[in-house]
């Protein structure tokens, strides 16, 4: 008889790979991935950051829900840091100087539990932490001390370890391209050979729609949104430890990375699932805000990339059992925080998919796991 696993998740990204950790050997797992690497996609093409400002209710809720494990993971999890302090400075040019005041009361009075204040600076402050940005630019700035790089691949690689460890198998060049179901469970067709599982946990990320279809579910309208990064060598700084620096209504942001400055146009694109990358334009409006707020001057770009960012249209995670189809929930639309509020997204899905009660963190946090039901979209 052909091995029937309890869960077989798809898309070998964060999400799928945090999933398949917090299941804890509850259940016998297969991860499937089609590529030959984890995290090929928006996995691996992030901005690293994690941040508990600046988001919608509920995205800062599943980030607060998951600080504790990013900063205390279990024990055995790591053996590095999983977040590095790097620090945020929001910037406004002179037409927007009051609204960035604005928004720092807003944001003091509203400072996450266990989170240092946000600090109002003067501009000869801001380029005290950033000696380049042009005075003649930036009129106004903000500091969040509470910004920090995430070490994404090792997140990644301790989710698939331990997963491993308690019995997950995790098979890479493993496409699935069909499914169909025989009596109680799903058989899936894949580049390397049928695998069976009662339940499959669609972790497909940008293709989280398309990978539904082959189970006969409608689509929910997760749309991929495509966003653009570039890297630029700045000669004569040293930017290590620099802050990131974010325009104010985030029209760009810009963060030191391996040495460089990571620079992205914050542009997003709808398009459809693909291996994305970045369009001539994009580039050059990188390049174009970089050069306008500092006085550096981008003559060369060192590498560019571009990933998916996918969202519902109401911009919250689908988390929890299709209502169309037996044995299929859906585990997607993590937008444009997926890294860091992996924790707090892979434990509820793995209390949802075994029954369990939902952990303390997410409680406390004030999570509402009812928001992401893809029931939502499916009447
Ligand atoms: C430029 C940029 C900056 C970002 N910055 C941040 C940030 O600072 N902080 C943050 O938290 N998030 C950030 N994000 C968002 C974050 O990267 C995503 O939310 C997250 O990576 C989504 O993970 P995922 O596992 O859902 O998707 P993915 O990483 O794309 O994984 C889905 C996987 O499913 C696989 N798959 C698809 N179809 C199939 C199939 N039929 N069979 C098998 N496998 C399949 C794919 O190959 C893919 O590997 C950023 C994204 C981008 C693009």
């Amino acid at each position: 008889m052909p091995e029937i696993h309890d869960i077989a998740i798809i898309g070998g990204g964060i999400t799928g790979a945090s999933v398949a950790y917090f299941l804890q050997g509850q259940r016998s797992v297969v991860l499937l991935e089609q590529e030959a690497s984890l995290g090929y996609h928006s996995t691996g093409r992030s901005a690293a950051e994690f941040t508990r400002r600046f988001h919608s209710p509920a995205a800062g809720q599943l980030t607060q829900a998951s600080t504790t494990f990013m900063m205390q993971p279990q024990a055995g999890f790591t053996d590095v840091d999983l977040l590095r302090p790097r620090g945020n400075l929001l910037i406004a040019e002179a037409e927007k100087a009051d609204h960035l005041r604005k928004v720092y009361e807003q944001e003091r009075a509203n400072t996450p539990a266990g989170a240092p204040p946000v600090e109002l600076l003067t501009v000869e402050q801001a380029l005290a932490k950033m000696p380049f940005l042009d005075p003649d630019w930036v009129k106004a700035a903000f500091y969040d001390p509470d910004c920090w790089d995430i070490e994404v691949e090792n997140l990644l690689q301790s989710y698939i370890r331990g997963a491993k460890a308690k019995g997950a198998k995790v098979r890479q060049s493993a496409a699935v391209t069909a499914a169909r179901r025989d009596g109680d469970h799903w058989v899936l067709e894949t580049a390397s050979g049928e695998i069976r599982a009662r339940t499959v946990v669609n972790a497909a990320g940008g293709w989280a729609d398309p990978v539904a279809a082959l189970f006969g579910a409608k689509p929910l309208g997760l749309t991929p949104h495509r966003r653009t990064a570039i890297s630029v060598k700045v000669p004569g700084y040293d930017v290590s430890a620099m802050p990131e620096v974010n325009e104010i209504d985030e029209v760009f942001y810009f963060k030191p990375d391996a040495g460089q400055l990571m620079v992205s146009p914050a542009d997003e694109t709808p398009v459809a699932p693909h291996d994305a990358w970045p369009e001539e334009l994009d580039i050059a409006y990188a390049a174009h805000y970089l050069s306008e707020c500092t006085t550096l001057e981008v003559s060369h770009v060192a590498h560019s990339w571009a990933g998916l960012r996918t969202f519902a249209s109401d911009r919250l995670p689908v988390i929890g059992f299709s209502g169309q189809v037996p044995g299929l929930f859906w585990l997607a639309g993590v937008g444009g925080y997926g890294i860091q509020t992996s924790p707090a997204v892979g434990q509820i899905a793995a209390a949802l998919l075994t029954g369990a009660d939902m952990p303390a963190d997410v409680a406390e946090a004030g999570v509402d796991p009812a928001l992401f039901s893809p029931s939502r979209f499916e009447s």
